[in-house]
């Protein structure tokens, strides 16, 4: 049985069996893995206070035959207040779904740890999180390859001034010609995209700094989720919790 040690972020949990649960983590070293704890269900150990979700542990890990299994879980950071605030925990639950359906198991991707490490971090002290929201879709969209195309014709490559709609089917923005043979359009603006592209680059901590003249929010949301949903085949379960937070 071989051992190994990284820092990990808790992503969710899930009952295995009488007294077991099952982990998914994304770790700073060995990418996104899932890993038993036994006996969790047991004990009321400080040991399972520490693998709640979102809490920054220093983890090690015995290798398994199936599921490998998490030995030790020293605390680094608890995102307490994450699980205490609705709204938040409905941000934190959706960034860990979204991680969960779009990151490959056991790749490297420690960009995308410290990413979601430093959102979790803004997330903890931000009052409206809905821009932090949108910048962290889109980035881990970027940062897995599947961004959206926001300057010319997904259909014909122009990037003249007719990119008016955005479709989500076909992965980005569609000119006028082009849009008028396609379904399920979202009208969009110059500022609208302009905002997004400004969303996938600007410092998480000053999102409100992105100049807004002219921007449809709902826009932009809509865009993303629609997106999501299409390259995923399917809704996010932590979504329909999101939206009924936030109605
Ligand atoms: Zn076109």
């Amino acid at each position: 049985m071989s051992m190994y040690r990284t820092r990990a972020l808790v992503l969710k949990s899930r009952n295995l069996g009488e007294a077991d649960r099952v982990l998914l983590l994304l770790t700073e070293d060995y990418g996104k893995l899932e890993a038993a704890v036994k006996g969790a269900r047991r004990q009321r150990s400080r040991f399972v206070g520490n693998t709640l979700p979102f809490n920054l542990i220093n983890a090690m890990f015995f290798t398994g035959k199936n599921l490998d299994q998490l030995s030790q879980a020293e605390l680094i950071h608890s995102f307490a207040v994450l699980r205490e605030d609705l709204v938040k925990m409905a941000y934190a639950s959706y960034w860990a779904e979204l991680i969960g359906e779009f990151v490959p198991e056991r790749e490297n991707v420690q960009e995308i740890f410290k990413f979601l490490l430093a959102a979790l971090i803004t997330l903890e002290k931000c009052d409206a999180p809905d821009l932090l929201n949108l910048a962290f879709q889109i980035r881990i969209l970027n940062y897995l390859g599947y961004q959206p195309e926001l300057e010319t014709c997904v259909s014909c490559g122009d990037g003249s001034a007719s990119l008016v709609h955005f479709s989500a089917e076909e992965g980005g923005v569609v000119c006028r010609r082009c849009g008028a043979d396609l379904r399920d359009l979202i009208p969009v603006s110059r500022n609208d995209l302009r905002f997004l592209t400004a969303l996938s680059t600007t410092d998480i901590r000053k999102l409100n700094q992105i100049e807004q003249t002219g921007v449809q929010l709902g826009t932009i949301r809509a865009m993303l989720r629609r997106f999501i949903e299409a390259r995923l085949d399917k809704p996010l379960k932590t979504q329909v919790f999101l939206d009924s937070v936030l109605a």
